[in-house]
């Protein structure tokens, strides 16, 4: 079973992932973690990736693309994939689809959480408070990813509507953590 779970910064993407993974034994692939993961380890890839991040801008498709492929290859016995945080962009998602058909794989199910503005800003700047991540602590940097996501990211609901009809489902990501579980839990145990 492979999963996207879709929603801007700060939806709850990666909280979900969290317990989908464990309860579903797949394996959790967040863009955002394997670029935070270079950056501490000061890898070239850190370094190309933080400049863009720190100013809230998207890190370049083709760069992103590659990371993730990799990634994937590294999982020769995955039961699945959870994907957050990745495809951003139309690009992405277009390099998936073709990756995902050569290696005889497919998405089952496209998840997206969707947050109010001011609740994303509100959440993100008390993440920024509790872990530290620059990209979290300054309100112009949050707002700008927000709209980074409304301009390049949102455009894939269409796309995968249009692709996937069947397969994409929106869920209401201002309820609690374990409501919000259950929903998708039972999103992934529909045909
Ligand atoms: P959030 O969803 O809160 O923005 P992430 O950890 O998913 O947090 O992403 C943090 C940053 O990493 C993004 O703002 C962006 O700079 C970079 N990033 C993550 N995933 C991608 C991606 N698929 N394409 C381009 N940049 C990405």
């Amino acid at each position: 079973m492979n999963i996207v779970l879709f929603g801007p910064p700060g939806s709850g993407k990666g909280t979900q992932a969290t317990y989908i993974v464990n309860s579903k034994k797949l394996t959790h692939i967040s863009t955002g973690d394997i670029f935070r993961k270079n950056i501490s380890q000061n890898t070239k890839l850190g370094q190309l990736a933080s400049d863009f991040m720190n100013k809230g801008q998207l890190v370049p498709d083709q760069l992103t693309i590659d990371l993730l492929e990799t990634e994937i290859d590294t999982y020769k016995n995955s039961n699945g994939f959870i994907f957050d945080g990745f495809p951003r962009t139309l690009p992405q998602a277009e390099a998936f689809d073709k990756f995902l058909d050569t290696k005889n794989m497919s998405l089952d199910k496209i998840i997206s959480l969707e947050v109010s503005e001011d609740e994303l800003v509100a959440r993100l700047l008390k993440r920024g408070l509790d872990s530290g991540r620059k990209d979290d602590q300054n309100s112009d940097i949050i707002r700008n990813r927000i709209k980074v996501y409304e301009s390049q990211t949102s455009i894939l609901k269409t796309y995968y509507v249009e692709n996937l009809k069947d397969k994409f489902f929106t869920i209401n990501g201002e309820r609690t953590i374990d409501v919000i579980t259950k929903d998708i839990l039972d999103i992934l145990l529909k045909d």
